[in-house]
């Protein structure tokens, strides 16, 4: 297949980066790229999602990244896995797990899956600041993603989801459950219930956010929803807001430099000192600009946050604002050569058992089995316009009318946009500026 029918075939399927920011997959796909990197770091604790993938379809997984692999003309496929998770799937460092896909073994360090740092460990390429992975010739793309790519080679859209759902509750578990179900759905088809002092995490320990478990869906970017107490550290750094940090900051922070001399991304030479942003945050943007401007190179791992401040400020937060003006002033650092790394790298990255006790959740950390599709049952969908990274889907269907599951209910705008499909048969109840509501013809 060429480039441009698997794009067409991706986008047609509304396939988009299964984690982290939900970019479009058909719009990543780019010439000039010599290698497919698999992301199967499976980087934030206590996620079994994509571990669960690889232990059940390995060989879509490697069939769709090969997908990508042969129709960009790229010579291979890297797929960057932790030593552990190789050990479990009984793979070794080169193991060759398809036709072109070959396994590159890494360390049990946080954050593995930030795709900068999986590409200087799996090819010890170092993308410059502020360039796409493309510019070194790569194009990254997640385990669920790949899954999802050789399905639609087979004109299989998106309508599931996996996702582990555990944390500190007796039975943690992957299941596939339908796209845009909702999470206290889930929660109860799983015979789970949130207990007292707890809160509800859409992703990980680390990245993850707070959600509303009654009223909150699992998205295409769903990974897991963790169910964690609020008094872990882990939770406590993110129920701060951030505009109170923002005050505390000048006072607290006594630029010590821990935060910056951890940072993954200052590790591998890029310019981005979190203690330089943090001092110069909140002054005006003509007077220190590189240190504001450079924190648009920040990846939000939240590591400066969780693992170096003894003053309690969070680094991570501020630096997540400052990247929000940023944006909003269309201002960010790119620099045209590769960054040369850190040499005190290797001794300064984090390994995830000290992370896990750290952050207060290595209590919570055992396999999560996988227990297949979860039988949902909820009378309505309300399947979101706007789950993916660019402009929002385009509805093709009204009011009243019928839809059977995986048709597609609303297309990939012009530009970076994804189509969306439903999960579920039934009748459209209504269509707004934020969703489909679908109401399910026969529930269960
Ligand atoms: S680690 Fe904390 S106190 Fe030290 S420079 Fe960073 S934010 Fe400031
Ligand atoms: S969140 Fe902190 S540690 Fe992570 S990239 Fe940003 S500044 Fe660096």
């Amino acid at each position: 297949m060429n480039l441009d029918e698997l794009k067409e075939k991706i986008k047609a399927a509304g396939v988009i980066g299964a984690g982290g920011a939900g970019f479009p997959t058909h719009m990543k796909l780019a010439p000039d790229i010599d290698t497919v990197v698999v992301n199967a770091a499976e980087c934030e604790p206590l996620l079994y999602t994509d571990f669960t993938i690889m232990q059940q379809y390995m060989d879509k997984v490697a069939a769709g990244a090969e997908a990508v692999c042969q129709a960009l003309g790229a010579g291979r496929v890297v797929i960057g896995m932790k030593e552990h998770t190789a050990a479990k799937l009984m793979l070794e460092d080169g193991a060759k797990v398809g036709r072109l896909s070959s396994v590159k073994l890494m360390p049990d360090v946080y954050p593995m899956g930030d795709e900068i740092v999986l590409i200087y460990q799996t090819l010890g390429r170092v993308v410059p600041p502020g360039q796409l992975p493309s510019s070194v010739g790569v194009v990254v793309i997640n385990v669920e993603t790949a899954y999802n790519v050789n399905n639609s080679v087979s004109g299989i859209p998106v309508t599931e989801k996996w996702i582990t759902v555990g944390g500190d509750i007796p039975s943690p578990a992957v299941f596939r459950v339908p796209v845009n179900c909702n999470v206290k759905d889930v929660f109860k088809a799983a015979g789970i219930t949130v207990p007292e002092g707890h809160v509800v995490l859409d992703g990980g320990p680390a990245m993850g956010n707070i959600i509303n478990p009654d009223a909150a869906v699992v998205t295409k970017k769903t990974k897991s929803l963790l169910i964690l107490p609020d008094n872990i550290p882990a939770v406590i750094a993110k129920l701060i807001p951030a505009s109170r940090m923002i005050i505390r900051t000048p006072s607290a922070c006594c630029q010590c430099f821990h935060c910056t001399e951890i940072c993954p991304r200052y590790l591998l030479g890029y310019p981005l000192e979190p203690h330089k942003t943090l001092r110069a945050a909140g002054i005006e943007m003509t007077e220190h600009p590189e240190d504001l401007r450079t924190a648009s190179l920040c990846s939000g791992c939240g590591v400066c946050t969780l693992m170096a401040c003894c003053q309690g400020v969070s680094p991570s937060v501020i630096m997540a604002e400052v990247k929000k003006n940023l944006r909003a002033k269309k201002i960010g650092y790119r620099a045209s050569e590769s960054t040369v790394p850190n040499i005190e790298r290797d001794n300064r990255l984090v390994p995830v058992d000290s992370f896990k006790k750290h952050i207060g959740v290595d209590k919570f950390d055992r396999a999560a089995p996988y227990k297949g599709k979860l039988k949902v049952k909820q009378s309505i969908y309300k399947l979101m316009l706007s789950q993916h990274a660019g402009k929002p889907s385009v509805p093709v269907v009204k009011a009243g009318d019928g839809v059977s599951p995986g048709q597609m209910v609303a297309r990939a705008d012009s530009g970076i946009s994804a189509a969306l499909h439903t999960p579920v048969g039934g009748r459209v109840s209504a269509v707004t500026g934020s969703h489909i509501e679908i109401t399910v013809s026969e529930v269960g």
